[in-house]
């Protein structure tokens, strides 16, 4: 989107709604957004530590004074870089999903910490973290979840505002939702879209979340924050949903040859989507496909894949082409 430039900090999308930017939207650097009418204010997210959450709600409140007191806190899912900010929204009602509530533990500050202090503890998935998440500082950090949920819709009204919550997990996490302002065509995804860097996705089905990109794209919207990456339209969460198909298409051959998804993941051709930044997650969202193409059934019902293997999984294929992440591209000779 020509009109918009991807800079840090809160940019202006029209009639009281704002998205809040962080670039370069790789690992832990996510986007959030305000909603603001009269005196009332809606935030969607905070970041993924108190320093960044708290100089973010100084230049709201610069730019919209309502915004000292956050009337309504919405959570688009569980991850610690759209949530671990939440404490510092003080006096606010916190709403999300009941998946998000109970994906909460899955990411703690207090373990991040100590991947920090001491990364070699927890082996490769321990160094791959340190590496992701160095520029971030976890101390301080009390998980605040959201204290209300909500199931499928719901309508909530900011001043005169109409805002809609819409349940779409899980797909990318175990409990996404979309925030949507009708009147103003504005959409808050959160990792639903990643724009212009690779998509993860922790749960799946992938499928799932290929018919939301689909719902998305038929509903009336122009304007649109991501949850990593510049201010989007339809056309980026197109792109993204071809990445999705892409890689479902190219896996499953491997997967149907009794292939295992990490040498899957390194003998796929990423094809056009291969410079595209944090590449190493397809072999997360492989994992996934894996699960998908077993059948079994959403998670939470099937086993949640943790964490730290999740990571392991990126960092052991860092390097190996064609997954590839310049990033990281200085741990090549550990291959
Ligand atoms: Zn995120």
């Amino acid at each position: 989107m020509t009109k918009w430039k991807y800079t840090k900090g809160l940019h202006d999308l029209g009639n009281g709604c704002w998205g809040y930017l962080v670039p370069d939207g790789s690992w832990g650097w996510s986007n959030a957004g305000l909603i603001a009418d009269g005196e009332a204010t809606l935030l969607v997210d905070t970041l993924f530590d108190l320093k960044c959450t708290g100089d973010m709600l100084a230049e709201m409140r610069n730019a919209v004074p309502a915004s000292e007191k956050i009337g309504i806190l919405v959570n688009t899912h569980a991850d610690g870089d759209h949530t671990f900010g939440n404490q510092l929204v003080k006096g606010a009602r916190i709403i999300g999903t009941e998946g998000t509530v109970s994906d909460f533990n899955r990411f703690d500050p207090k373990v991040l910490l100590a991947v920090q202090n001491d990364p070699k503890k927890f082996g490769r998935s321990g160094e791959f973290m340190a590496e992701c998440f160095r520029p971030f500082d976890f101390s301080g950090i009390e998980l605040t979840p959201p204290t209300e949920t909500f199931k499928d819709r719901m309508t909530i009204k900011v001043g005169n505002k109409t805002v809609e919550l819409i349940e779409v997990g899980p797909s990318h996490s175990l409990g996404d939702a979309l925030i949507y302002v009708p009147e103003d065509k504005v959409l808050y995804t959160g990792d639903i879209l990643f724009s212009a860097g690779t998509p993860i996705a922790w749960y799946g089905p992938i499928a799932r979340w290929i018919n939301v990109c689909n719902m998305v794209l038929d509903m009336d919207v122009e304007i649109i924050v991501a949850g990593h990456g510049p201010l989007s339209t339809k056309e980026d969460v197109r792109k993204m949903r071809d990445y999705l198909l892409d890689i479902t298409e190219k896996a499953r051959p491997f997967y149907e040859q009794g292939v295992d998804y990490l040498d899957a993941a390194y003998k796929i051709d990423l094809g056009e989507y291969r410079d595209w930044n944090d590449a190493e997650r397809v072999v997360v969202t492989l994992r996934t496909l894996y699960d998908d193409f077993d059948n079994a059934p959403v998670r939470p019902t099937r086993v949640p894949i943790p964490f730290f293997e999740q990571m392991k999984d990126m960092r052991e294929s860092l390097g190996k082409p064609p997954v590839h992440h310049e990033y990281c591209s200085h741990d090549h000779h550990d291959h």
